[in-house]
């Protein structure tokens, strides 16, 4: 068995006597590996390498960085299935779907392939008489990014291409649970030509997090987790003198009114809702049905539901496990809450209830696709993010009881309706308190050169992910204003200054 490590200036790093935690195959069960726990020691050698690479790649060419992008590019896209198998032996998401989070990824890797455009700034001739401005935008120095166990790949490719290609040094702090993606990143970055010390990993949990919130070197950090967890480092980090951005959790409503054309909804409730085993911050959990639709609509989605295949992320299923066996209970619990607490189980998906299909071996952390009716407001299952394929529709009488429920609810990360009704549409972008929005389109993760992000407890901080607002934050701005010597000037004035 193996144990990931770190990756400090180009090449693995470890300590001696360090904590470890186990890797587990989900679809299996089996320990198949272990990650080294980093102490703050080693965090500190990981930001004083991320410190000494800065001084060269700050003020590196752009030419030169987004040349070392595009090979990063080309290489990522040679070898992306590598990396999908290394996801899906530790995440447990199918292999399709490990592929399509790369790719995701590898879009902001292209947008960042753009940064010379992204990075100009502004000019002003003749602001005063003969005073021109200028703006530019200049690297933070080390940042920190610290990710989700839910897109090992994507997540930190949210940050880092857009963080290097602005001039930033990163270390980046993977999930414990699913460690070995971001080592591979590294060790692509190394063939790529990127200098040692610019893309550093460390390994580890609550005390490597600590201590990169702490370090009065890392000038940044990049967050996206649970909403308690990205308080908590919004806060720490904030409290420390750094610009933080922390995603957190979600609760995704999807809002289908009468008119909407209910097999392309039935279908997308199902991707949305059970795409990843429900392990995405963008997953459909809750189906508000407007009016009479709910019968027909929950019969739909109901009969495609008995139609999926959970196993084995290799086997061609359509799900795959959930990412631990402590996970795997507690969705599972709330499938128990939800019974108890009165709502319609329509499609029970827990192993050994015989409405799931489950194609895997050993003792894998499965949970089959789950499909509640009649949940309301007050219950657990309804309130709380699961993360996990437990579906639940509610039923509403009209847009204005769906969309004050939307509205109500403390997350607001993206959401989706679905109608045939241009103007309700319209009406619905405008006033629902959530940051990304689909029409007609269930999982509306923004393309790389737009920012993604969402509202109230899903985000702390105000800057979203990539797109213009990711240089936005990777950089700071100045101002310059220039008056070259002219014979005419000359004189004091204490005064404000002001423009003729
Ligand atoms: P998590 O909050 O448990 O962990 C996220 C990161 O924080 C990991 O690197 C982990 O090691 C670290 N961490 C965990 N506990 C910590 C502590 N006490 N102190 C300091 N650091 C700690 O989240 P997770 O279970 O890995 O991921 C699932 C969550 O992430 C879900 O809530 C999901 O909605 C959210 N998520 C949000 C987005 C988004 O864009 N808003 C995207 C993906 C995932």
């Amino acid at each position: 068995m193996s144990t990931t490590q770190h990756w400090i200036d180009g090449a693995e790093a470890s300590e001696a006597g360090a904590r470890l935690a186990d890797v587990t195959n989900p679809a299996t069960g089996r320990v198949t590996g272990q990650v080294a726990l980093a102490t703050t020691d080693l965090v500190n050698t990981a930001v004083a390498s991320s410190v000494k690479a800065f001084q060269t790649w700050g003020t590196t060419s752009l030419a030169k960085r987004t040349s070392i992008m595009f090979k990063f590019r080309e290489l990522l896209n040679e070898r992306k299935p590598e990396l999908a198998a290394i996801i899906t032996a530790e995440h447990g998401k199918v292999l399709d779907d490990a592929l399509g989070e790369i790719s995701r990824g590898q879009e902001v890797v292209e947008v960042a392939c753009g940064a010379p455009h992204l990075l100009k700034g502004g000019y002003t001739e003749n602001a005063s008489t003969n005073v021109d401005v200028h703006s530019k935008r200049q690297a933070l120095g080390p940042v920190a990014i610290i990710s989700p166990f839910n897109f090992p790949a994507m997540v930190p490719m949210w940050f880092f291409p857009v963080a290097i290609a602005a001039g930033n040094t990163v270390i980046l702090k993977p999930s414990e649970k699913d460690p070995s993606a971001a080592i591979w990143m590294a060790e692509l970055w190394k063939e790529a030509g990127l200098p040692d010390g610019v893309f550093n990993v460390v390994n580890g949990d609550k005390e490597s997090v600590d201590a990169l919130l702490d370090h009065p070197d890392v000038q940044s950090v990049s967050f996206v987790g649970s909403t308690p967890i990205a308080q908590y480092v919004y806060e720490r980090g904030t409290a420390a003198g750094k610009r933080v951005q922390a995603l957190g959790g979600a609760k995704n409503h999807m809002l289908v009114l009468p008119d909407a054309d209910l097999d392309l909804a039935a279908d997308s409730a199902i991707n949305a809702g059970f795409g990843a085993a429900g392990e995405r911050c963008m997953a459909i959990s809750a189906v508000v049905a407007v009016g009479d639709v709910a019968d027909e609509l929950v019969a739909k989605i109901a009969e495609r539901v008995k139609k999926l295949r959970t196993g084995d992320g290799t086997r061609g299923c359509d799900m795959g496990p959930l990412v631990t066996s402590a996970h795997r209970d507690k969705v599972a619990g709330y499938i128990d809450a939800g019974i108890a607490s009165g709502a319609t189980l329509v499609v029970d998906g827990r192993p050994g209830q015989g409405a799931g299909q489950f194609d895997a071996d050993g003792e894998g952390f499965f949970v089959g696709p789950t499909l509640f009716d009649n949940v309301t407001e007050d219950m657990s299952i309804y309130q709380d993010e699961i993360f996990g394929p437990v579906l639940s529709v509610v039923r509403v009488d009209s847009y204005d009881e769906g969309l004050d429920l939307i509205n109500r609810n403390k997350y607001g990360n993206g959401t989706a309706i679905f109608t045939n009704d241009g103007g309700a549409a319209r009406r619905f972008e405008a006033e629902v308190k959530v940051g990304m929005i689909g029409i007609n389109v269930p999982i509306p993760v923004p393309m790389a050169y737009y920012s993604f992000g969402g509202w109230k407890a899903s985000l702390f901080g105000d800057t979203h992910a990539h797109g213009t607002e990711g240089f936005h934050f990777f950089t700071r701005g100045k101002v310059v204003t220039t008056r070259w010597a002219d014979p005419s000037h000359g004189g004091i004035n204490l005064g404000f200054p002001q423009n003729d």
